[in-house]
């Protein structure tokens, strides 16, 4: 028997949702038109549906998405902006494009920012918070809120990792004041290439977003600001929409292999992801992330299995090259460095087998 199991694959759900796929992608190429058009404003339309949210304005990408949101907050050089010491280096560039300085909190058990210490870390410089929804679990978004609310600070939301994960009745990305998508392939919510969203509820915000995401033109040839290309395609923007009316099955899919995680594995080595319940779907299982202290040899030992694996992330920001400039060292933010060393992604993706799963969760209990 030669089993092969990747940490990620699109090919299944590809696979059980083609026909759809592919008639859609025929159709776009048979339209003639490529950016911007009725699959965009469709798509635009479908997900701010799906989230019950009232503006989408659909882009490249999901960084795109985080940077054109401080932008349009008017978050820029001497402002800071508060982010988790775990997060993901597209977070912090999001803010530092914009010229503005990450003030870094750490995680909580959760993986998301710890809310009970942000208080601490603002100061007359602090414009806004960055709520980073990672793994695919929940902020703690209600006591965040408040807490922005208090302190007059914008509050932006990275759902690149949750997309349909929710707090109470409300969607990630609906809460705080924009919401940023990326439809990256592996996101829950992938393109067949790059994409990315901004959700709002604020009119003037969405309409910022369009302008910004076409070269600063408001009417053709006519630029108000020096904006941006980052235009979603039709292409991908018809997809989009094929996957999202598959979105709900997908995300059934990710929890029924999550269970099998949660009740499989079983060794005193292994921590398996931790819980909190903010709403029946707080966590959309972007990733199934477990915790161990010779987690190194744990992904090497899986490998020799053919079982794949991927750290997410190895390198906190603080400590990434790209933000030498900073002046951050080793043990400035321990917890997110202990996650770094720790925290192993196993596989999980649509269309994984009983058999499959069950290779991996004995191939781990065994783990010597
Ligand atoms: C993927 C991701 C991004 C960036 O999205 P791109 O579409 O790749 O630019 C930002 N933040 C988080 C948390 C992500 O997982």
């Amino acid at each position: 028997m030669s089993i092969n199991i990747p940490q990620n694959t699109f090919q299944r759900e590809y696979e059980a949702h083609r026909q759809a796929y592919e008639e859609k992608a025929l159709a776009v190429l048979r339209s003639g038109w490529y950016v911007l058009g009725a699959e965009v404003e469709a798509f635009e339309r479908e997900f701010a549906n799906y989230l019950s949210v009232r503006h989408c304005v659909g882009l490249a990408n999901g960084l795109d998405a985080l940077i054109i949101a401080f932008r349009i907050l008017g978050i820029g050089k001497g402002d800071e902006v508060i982010v988790q010491s775990n997060a993901y280096i597209a977070c912090v560039m999001g803010i530092t494009i914009n010229g503005a300085t990450p003030v870094f909190v750490e995680p909580d058990a959760f993986h998301c920012i710890a809310v009970a210490k942000i208080e601490e870390k603002i100061t007359a410089n602090t414009k806004a918070v960055l709520a980073v929804h990672l793994y695919g679990q929940a902020t703690d978004m209600l006591p965040l809120k408040a807490l922005c609310e208090k302190h007059n600070l914008k509050l932006v939301e990275d759902c690149a990792q949750s997309h349909g994960a929710m707090v109470e009745d409300q969607y990630t990305g609906t809460i705080g004041d924009i919401g940023c998508f990326s439809f990256y392939p592996s996101k829950n919510l992938g393109a067949f290439g790059d994409g990315g969203a901004l959700v709002t509820n604020n009119e003037a915000y969405a309409q910022a977003a369009c302008v910004i995401r076409n070269y600063g033109s408001e009417k053709r040839y006519h630029h108000c600001t020096v904006g941006l290309n980052s235009r979603l395609d039709e292409f991908q923007a018809g997809l989009l929409r094929v996957r999202l009316m598959y979105l709900r099955e997908i995300e059934s899919e990710r929890r029924r292999v999550a269970k099998c995680y949660e009740s499989g594995i079983k060794h005193p080595e292994i921590i398996k992801p931790t819980l909190r319940v903010l709403a029946p779907e707080s966590h959309v299982w972007h990733q199934y992330v477990v915790e161990c202290g010779r987690r190194d040899e744990l992904a090497v030992y899986l490998s020799a299995q053919n079982i794949g694996t991927i750290i997410h992330y190895p390198i906190p920001p603080h400590l990434s090259e790209a933000y030498a400039d900073l002046g951050y060292q080793k043990g400035d933010f321990p917890i997110a460095e202990h996650y770094a060393n720790t925290v192993l992604s196993l596989p999980l993706y649509y269309g994984m087998t009983d058999q499959e799963q069950q290779y991996v969760i004995d191939a781990i209990n065994r783990f010597a």
